[in-house]
This record gives C-alpha cells, structure tokens and sequence, in this order.
C-alpha cells in the first residue's frame, strides 16, 4: 500500500521570515497527520528557519536541487550533506524550469539523484513532456528517454526508496491539468518502465507524484486514479489554505481511520 504524498515547491519566492511564517501555519494546521506525508520545499536560505518551524511535526523538508560533489571548488552549488544538517529528508531534482532554464539533464538528474540516495535524502525526480511534444504524439517516447536517463545511476537496492513526479510542462503555471485519465497513463507508463528497468516488486511499491495546477478543487479526482500517489504542488503551495485543503483532499473519506505511524525527524 503505498502512502500519499503532497509536497509543496516554493521555487524562489519567500524569504527566510516569510517561509518560516508559513511553515508555522502549515505545521499548526496539518503538522499532526500521518496519513500522508507532508514536505515543503523552500529556497536554500530559508531552509534552516523554515526546518525549526516545523522539526516537531509531522511535516517535512525539502529542498529544490542539490550538487552530486560532497565538497570543493563549485561556487554556488550546494551537496547533499549541507542539506541533510538543514534539516532536509527529501530534494526535487530535475524540475522543467531547472531543466529550461539551467541545463539540467537526464544525466546530470540522475547523478544528483545517487547522490542524494547516499546521504540518505529521498529524491523527488521530475519528467514531464512539453506541449508540442503531447500535440506530435511524443509523450511516450519522451517519457521513456527521461525516465530511462535520470534512474541511470540508480539501483535495484535503491530504486524504491525514491519518489517520481510527473509534471507535464504545459499544465505547470498555467492553469491547465491534465485530466485524471490523461494523467493516470502516464504515471501507468512510468511504472511499466521501472518494472521493466529494476523490479516489478519496486515499481508497484514506487509514489509516483502529479504535478500542474494541483488545486484544492482538483485533488480528489486525480488522486482517485490507480497509479496517482499525491502531487507535487507549485503555486498553491504558497497559500496556507490552498496547501492545507490539499492535503486534507487526500485524507480517507472515513473520520475513524486508524493513524498510520510517521516517521521520526
Ligand atoms: C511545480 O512547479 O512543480 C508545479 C507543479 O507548479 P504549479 O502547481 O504552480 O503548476
């Protein structure tokens, strides 16, 4: 049984003092439960003040990229282990808007995603095709190639610890999601590949995460579909409610529900 996942990306708004005011407000709100797993991701500056709002909650942290080098000569770049001692249990790596506007690749995607598996930080890893890829009927073979290219460093042992997010680029920003079905291929696709790839066994156990324009009005539905295990939210992210009523969406309709137990900090 695989368990949900809402994960907040902040991208690069929010400063320290703001971050840290809505993490507060989150952890208050939703820092209790357990059924889903709550992670928010804030810039790198924010990541410490955001990480002591919210370390005796439920909630998580996250950050938006990493460098797969432990330390040395790369101005500007962040590792895995300075992550870890902010507080962070997961990264996103590989987002479109890091793959258009700062080079990422499948390569480079899946490096940093070995390396944030070694200093045990659970990476979030995006795909997603482009609208003029859907529009000439790519989205599987373009699905295929970044799926295949950013697990290539990846392993049998640690393929099912990661978490994936299929964000179809057209629907980030801009108010376009794709529907239910639209989406529930996709991720079906995904999860064919990693069986195929790894195991059968850590394909059926792997979350697989929607994002583009997940709203509160929008939750349920896609994560009613077989293969959607929660999503990885942008704007709506920013806003206390907007957030919180999405993971909220993605609690059991049953109030008597049993807790699940959560991991610690
Ligand atoms: C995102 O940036 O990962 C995202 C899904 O953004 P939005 O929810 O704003 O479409």
């Amino acid at each position: 049984m695989r368990k949900m996942m809402i994960a907040g990306n902040w991208k690069m708004n929010k400063s320290p003092v703001e971050a840290a005011g809505l993490a507060e407000k989150i952890a208050g709100k939703v820092g209790d439960i357990r059924h889903v797993d709550i992670v928010i991701c804030p810039s790198f500056p924010a990541l410490t003040a955001v990480y002591e709002k919210i370390e005796k909650s439920y909630v998580r942290l996250g950050a938006q990229n990493l460098f797969w080098e432990r330390e040395g000569a790369y101005t500007g770049e962040v590792s895995t282990l300075m992550l870890r001692e902010s507080g962070c249990r997961y990264v996103i790596i590989g987002h479109s808007e890091r793959r258009s506007h700062f080079g990422e690749t499948d390569e480079t995607v899946s490096r940093k995603a070995a390396a944030a598996l070694e200093w045990n930080l659970i990476p979030i890893i995006c795909v997603g095709e482009k609208l003029e890829e859907r529009e000439r009927g790519e989205v599987e073979s373009v699905i295929t190639k970044q799926i295949k290219g950013s697990l290539a460093h990846l392993n049998d042992e640690n393929i099912a610890k990661i978490v994936l997010a299929y964000e179809p680029v057209w629907a980030i920003g801009t108010g376009k999601t794709a529907t239910p079905a639209q989406a529930n291929e996709v991720h079906g696709l995904i999860r064919a590949l990693v069986g195929d790839i790894f195991s059968k066994e850590a394909a059926s156990e792997l979350r697989i995460l929607y994002g583009g324009s997940v709203k509160p009005d929008n939750i349920r539905a896609l994560i009613a579909e077989e293969h959607l295990d929660g999503a990885l939210v942008g704007g709506a992210s920013l806003d206390e409610h907007s957030f919180v009523e999405i993971v909220t969406g993605c609690l059991p309709d049953t109030s008597g529900a049993e807790a699940e137990t959560g991991d610690s900090q």
